[in-house]
């Protein structure tokens, strides 16, 4: 009798693992299934523009970063941050998804003050140390007259010696600047300039073949109410292969609307032509700095 019911016991204990594990086997296929039908729905976007700044430690950890990444279907990011320790964070956390550029700001060193300050090309060079970073920037030129100084010249020659690219916040005066005494320095123009409109920054691509822009910060000039403006489509149509998707993550609230940022940019490549789309959305980003 009791050798009857250790076998009964065992047998419901059996069946019910089985049944356990069968379960847990559908739920995953079911899982799958669903993720394979959401890549094919969404554009992966690759973000060339995007900052972990102190502030936004706290509110959200790297963890939650990453998982907004994933979420906005972001599959990677290049990231420069204020300390650049907040790129490290992220990198640390996920370095298949994030590609590290070095940001020279820190301590009392700002976008303002950065290329007057001696300390910064030692800084940089130290940072450099880890082997990790596809490029230096992203950094602001606020005034062209400036993009002569001694510390800017050496820093874009660093980058042109180590193959790396510069993110340059500036108009396109001071980028004219920089590829006539580097020719060869690869630049990611931020915000395509910020303030040039679409003509000048074709004429700019027609005269520096090492040029790619972001378009952060400029997605509802590009689609007043998400509707594709027609000065920005003939840009993207003629120079698919230069741009780049960006949000900008420069304050917290930049990422507390991350999720809607990524989405509104989807809406207006969904108007282009399917190849030039995916230009824009990752391949372009790819081609340069995943490698
Ligand atoms: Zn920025």
């Amino acid at each position: 009798m009791k050798k009857l019911l250790i076998s009964i016991l065992f047998l419901v204990t059996f069946v019910s693992m089985m049944h356990v594990s069968g379960l847990f086997r559908l739920s995953q296929m079911f899982d799958h299934a669903n993720a394979t039908f959401v890549s094919q729905e969404r554009l992966p976007i690759i973000d060339t523009h995007v900052h972990y700044n102190t502030p936004a430690w706290e509110v959200y950890p790297p963890d939650a970063i990453i998982n907004l990444l994933k979420k906005s279907g972001v599959v990677k990011a290049l990231v420069s941050s204020t300390p650049d320790e907040g790129t490290r964070m992220l990198y640390k956390e996920d370095p298949e998804r994030i590609i590290p550029f070095l940001r020279p700001y820190h301590d009392d060193i700002n976008s303002s003050n950065w290329y007057l300050k001696d300390q910064v090309f030692p800084y940089t060079l130290k940072r450099l140390e880890m082997p990790i970073y596809k490029g230096i920037g992203e950094f602001h030129i606020h005034n062209h007259i400036d993009t002569d100084s001694p510390i800017i010249q050496k820093t874009v020659r660093l980058a042109v010696e180590r193959d790396l690219y510069i993110h340059v916040h500036s108009d396109h005066r001071a980028v004219e600047t920089i590829f006539s005494y580097e020719p060869k320095v690869k630049i990611l123009w931020a915000h395509a300039g910020m303030s040039d409109p679409p003509d000048v920054i074709s004429s700019m691509f027609d005269r520096h073949k090492n040029l790619w822009v972001d378009i952060s910060i400029r997605e509802h000039e590009i689609a007043p109410n998400e509707k594709l403006a027609p000065e920005w489509e003939k840009l993207f149509l003629k120079h698919a292969d230069r741009i780049t998707i960006g949000s900008d993550t420069w304050i917290n609230a930049q990422w507390d609307n991350y999720e809607a940022i990524i989405a509104f940019d989807r809406k207006w490549l969904a108007q282009l032509p399917d190849d030039v789309a995916r230009q824009i959305a990752f391949e372009n980003a790819k081609r340069l700095f995943d490698r």
